[in-house]
């Protein structure tokens, strides 16, 4: 978007950096904090608002604070000598949580209203904004035979209600810290991740991690029947958390995208009855199917138009499906056992 002088090329990172991640006790944060560890970053912090032992991965050597970043004076806190921030705070979770609880999504404005201020205050040389596919119009994404989504179909603006919204108002904070203010902003409109270390159980949880969960239960408990929500012609993308973190790096570090926001997401669509043969076969089993079409279920069909990213970027997610999912099932598998057996897991 705006015109201020950007370079083509992606610069290289000083690796004493001060990093910092909104969200790093949840399921992205917490694994693109690992990410940057293993990259040999040597200075970051974590912040999230739940209380340290609940966090889904706590990296060696990496600052943890637990603060609600809602507040302002939190915000100021956790981001004292950042050169890089990845806002990734959000009260959000799957379809189940996004349709039900439309105004803790919509709350979520408070933290990225801070947030962003506060990063500007502090004078943060690169901010990442975590976005969603669900700033996409909606009345584009009625049929499960979707035409994938560009980054030019959020507008005009019908956003999924409540998170959606929140979401794209955030964009626009972004885009014009660096409009109005030069704060190099930097924005990923993220198609459902999935993978280890994520929400599995709850209430929070995506469909990969819903369905597995099922599948282990009803396999665990000799169940007939796999109950599954929607009548499993919906249609989405999934990207693995490997891909999404590498993703957030490659954007944040590429001056060309600087207030623009790109899709980050697979364009390997799959509908839910398929995910749920391919959870069957990574099992070995086969269930009787029960679908409750009055369960929530977003829209139709969503899938990431990804010729931008890769035009920009020469790179797009690309770990298959089944290869991510097999990963994500054995991870819950295992978490599953651990709960039964009376160890603290990560739900
Ligand atoms: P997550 O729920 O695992 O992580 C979000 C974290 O933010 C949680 O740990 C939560 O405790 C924390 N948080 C919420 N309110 C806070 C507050 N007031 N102060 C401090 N921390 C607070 O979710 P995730 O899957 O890791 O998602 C990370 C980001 O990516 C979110 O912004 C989400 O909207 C976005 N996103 C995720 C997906 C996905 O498929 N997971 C898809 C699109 C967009």
């Amino acid at each position: 978007m705006p015109d201020k002088k950007v370079s083509p090329k992606a610069k290289a990172i000083d690796k004493t950096i001060q990093i910092v991640i909104a969200g790093g006790g949840g399921f992205i944060g917490g694994s693109l904090a690992r990410y940057f560890h293993d990259k040999g970053f040597t200075r970051i912090r974590a912040i999230d608002k739940k209380p340290l032992s609940d966090w889904y991965q706590r990296v060696p050597g990496v600052e943890c604070l637990c603060l609600d970043l809602s507040q302002e004076k939190n915000c100021r806190r956790a981001v004292e000598g950042a050169g890089e921030i990845y806002q990734l705070a959000a009260d959000m979770g799957g379809m189940g949580f996004i349709e039900r609880f439309r105004i803790e999504c919509l709350r979520s404005v408070l933290i990225n209203t801070h947030m962003i201020e506060s990063a500007y205050k502090a004078g943060c040389d690169r901010y990442f904004y975590s976005s969603s596919a669900c700033v996409y119009n909606t009345d584009l994404q009625k049929d499960p035979n979707v035409r994938a989504l560009k980054e030019t179909d959020a507008y005009p603006a019908m956003s999924e209600r409540g998170y959606g919204w929140e979401k794209l108002i955030s964009e626009m904070l972004c885009q014009e810290y660096w409009a109005e203010r030069g704060m190099k902003t930097f924005i990923a409109r993220f198609h459902n991740v999935y993978g280890p270390w994520g929400t599995w159980d709850g209430g929070r949880e995506k469909a990969p991690a819903a369905l597995c969960r099922k599948v282990i239960t009803a396999k665990d408990l000799g169940h007939k029947e796999l109950p599954i929500w929607g009548d499993g012609t919906q249609t989405r993308s999934f990207m693995y958390i490997d891909d999404c973190v590498k993703g957030i790096d490659r954007i944040t570090h590429f001056d060309g995208l600087i207030a623009t926001p790109i899709n980050l997401g697979t364009s390997e669509l799959i509908s839910v009855a398929d995910l749920v043969s391919l959870v069957e076969d990574i099992a070995g089993v086969k269930f009787k199917r029960k679908y409750d079409p009055t369960a929530p279920k977003g829209v139709a069909g969503r899938n990431s138009d990804n010729t931008m990213i890769k035009r920009i970027l020469g790179w797009e997610p690309s770990t298959p499906l089944r290869v991510g999912m097999r990963k994500t099932y054995a991870w819950i598998e295992q978490q599953y056992f651990a709960r039964k057996a009376g160890h603290r897991t990560i739900d």
